[in-house]
């Protein structure tokens, strides 16, 4: 099987390029922030608290997640529950980061995400692939981008989505969530030592797909 392990930043378009690329190559696509974001989800639901371990362990005993595809698409159940869509808030946003400095959170997901690149050829983006999850990938990039472009993209997408948020506010959220990713002491945001750095600040979408493509292409 081929891994291929993509880390970066919020907003950098992890998300989006990983999806392209692994449509082309015939590889999954693994979202693994999906992962954390579904059981922010969960946390938040219950009304817990992001430092009540007490009470995460137990709900962590009672939680399932599970990934499926749907015509190539990702999509990401917690217990039975299809909430694909409802991690997108800003909320859920802002409690992953909050819960994914907890071990337990982390160990609760570290199986899943190696499963799924033991059974396929996979293209998993996240925070910590190429230094944790999967240390031996074939390949390992490093994708991101100013936090101003960040928050640039990020506004337009909620605009587009016929909502509204102040640009200040987004950009002080992806500060932060930054921040808290790669400050906190287990499984940090940071380059791999044999990772590739792409910087998308002033790529299009099709020129960070290409970019990435080309990239892959050198070492598989
Ligand atoms: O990638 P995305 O922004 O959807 O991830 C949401 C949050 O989940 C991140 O801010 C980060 O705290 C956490 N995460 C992580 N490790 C990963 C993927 C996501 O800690 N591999």
């Amino acid at each position: 099987m081929i891994s291929i392990a993509i880390d970066g930043p919020s907003g950098a378009g992890k998300s989006s390029i990983s999806k392209s690329v692994a449509d082309k190559l015939g590889f999954i696509h693994v979202d693994t922030g999906a992962l954390y974001r579904s059981l922010a989800y969960i946390v938040l639901k219950k009304g817990i608290s992001a430092d009540d371990e007490i009470s995460l362990k137990n709900l962590l005993k009672t939680t399932k997640v599970t990934i499926e595809y749907v015509d190539g698409v990702q999509k990401v159940f917690v217990n039975a529950e299809d909430v694909s869509d409802k991690i997108r808030s800003e909320e859920v946003s802002m409690m992953s980061s909050n819960i994914s400095k907890k071990p337990i959170i982390r160990e609760f997901l570290l199986d899943l995400q190696r499963q799924l690149a033991q059974e396929n050829n996979v293209i998993m983006d996240g925070r910590d692939i190429g230094t944790v999850v999967l240390p031996n990938a074939d390949v390992k990039i490093f994708l991101t981008a100013s936090p101003e472009k960040r928050a640039e993209r990020r506004f337009k997408q909620i605009l587009e989505k016929g909502e509204k948020k102040e640009y200040n506010s987004i950009l002080k959220d992806i500060i932060q969530r930054d921040y808290q990713d790669s400050h906190r002491e287990i499984a940090p945001l940071k380059p791999a030592e044999d990772s590739v750095f792409v910087d998308t600040s002033d790529l299009t979408f099709e020129e960070s797909v290409l970019k990435i493509t080309e990239v892959i292409g050198a070492k598989i």
